[in-house]
């Protein structure tokens, strides 16, 4: 078996621990004589599952009581919608932060069902880096602020969160969920699509705070009322049982195998530092974005030719390194790494880049 090293910006690489374990588990978990996949999520051997995996999360995470941990379906983008028709229920107004393609979809979104401001925006260079955060004037009177915490698609991070007051604060954090550390009682919503860092595509994690848990905008479809899915322990309709699983298991290597997020953030900024080093020192490779606003988890680069980016990404594919082409509204080339990749990658990546580099300057 030869394994690639896989730097897709998600789905992405699994931990080779859970997916052993998945494995070893797939035709009989337990002694229930049947896969995760075929059992019904009334059971109780499900609801250990669903709950082991929600527990973990609270442990990992230091969620606070006071928020609820919701298992939805419909992708991050779902959450677009769900957010505005949930949150604004007060004055119909929001705050949103422009810092991609990811940011721009939520607010385009929020646009359908209230007032919308955009406080600042990085579109005037590309998005290579995130606006001034001191600098942002926020509406007190806002029923939230929304924020894109990891921009995917750019690769920058914000370098802090930004003072909102009272207002809540809502962060996309889907391309750096379970990476580092965070301070969840500095938000209102975290929401994630898992298919990156916290498992297989198909599950939506949304961790909210219960006073934010109302009454949503009338005609709201059943299936958009955080209230229903938090009043059901995610059990309204069938929830994404073996992605949830699988989250489980996600947590449960960084619980035992990596020892929590303040470690594998160690890891991830040892990962980031020598795919930065290279770039700031490279004749050849040049990365896109800021300094002061770059991502751990995704790092794009170019080499300032659109044919040897191309012939890059060609000859890294063929070496085993897949998924490095960068995304299509941007082109030059992306390498995500996520928890899951590891050190090891990272430096035969940038090893082979030093010699196509020699071969190619
Ligand atoms: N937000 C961010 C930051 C993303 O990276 C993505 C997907 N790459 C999305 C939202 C959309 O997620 P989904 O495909 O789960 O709807």
């Amino acid at each position: 078996m030869s394994r690639v090293y896989n730097f897709s910006a998600g789905p992405s690489m699994m931990p080779e621990w859970v997916l052993k374990k998945a494995s070893n588990e797939m035709l009989e978990y337990g002694a229930t004589g049947q896969s995760v996949m075929e059992m019904s999520h009334r059971s109780k051997e499900y609801e250990a599952i669903i709950r082991s995996c929600e527990s973990l999360l609270r442990e990992l995470m230091n969620i606070p009581d006071n928020y609820k941990v919701l298992f939805l379906q419909g992708g991050a983008s779902s959450q677009f919608a769900m957010i505005p028709l949930n949150l604004m229920t007060k004055n119909h107004k929001a705050d949103y932060v422009t810092t991609g393609q990811w940011s721009k979809k939520a607010m385009a979104e929020a646009k359908r069902y209230g007032t919308v401001n955009e406080v600042a925006s990085s579109a005037d260079k590309t998005f290579s880096y995130i606006p001034d955060v001191d600098a942002m004037k926020f509406d007190p009177e806002a029923d939230y602020v929304h924020i894109t915490l990891n921009n995917t698609i750019y690769g920058t991070k914000w370098p802090k969160l930004p003072e909102t007051g009272n207002v809540p604060l809502v962060a996309d954090i889907s391309s750096m969920a379970l990476s580092e550390p965070l301070d969840v009682s500095k938000f209102g919503v975290l929401y994630a699509g898992a298919q990156k860092n916290m498992g297989p595509a198909g599950l939506t994690v949304v961790i909210i705070r219960e006073d934010l848990i109302g009454e949503p905008q009338e005609g709201t479809p059943t299936m958009f009322q955080y209230k229903i899915h938090a009043d059901n322990g995610s059990m309204y309709n069938t929830p994404p049982t073996y992605s949830i699983y699988m989250c489980g298991l996600v947590c449960q290597w960084l619980k035992e195998e990596i020892g929590g997020l303040e470690n594998m953030k160690k890891i991830n900024e040892e990962k980031a530092a020598i795919l930065y080093d290279f770039l700031d020192h490279s004749k050849l490779f040049k990365g896109t974005v800021e300094p002061g606003s770059r991502s751990l988890m995704n790092v794009p680069f170019v080499t300032g030719d659109e044919e040897l980016d191309k012939k890059f990404v060609a000859e890294s594919k063929a070496a085993g390194f897949v998924n490095l082409k960068g995304h299509r509204t941007v082109g030059g080339m992306r390498a995500s790494i996520y928890n899951a990749m590891p050190v090891e990658g990272v430096k035969a990546l940038v090893a082979f880049m030093k010699k196509f580099e020699e071969e190619n300057a």
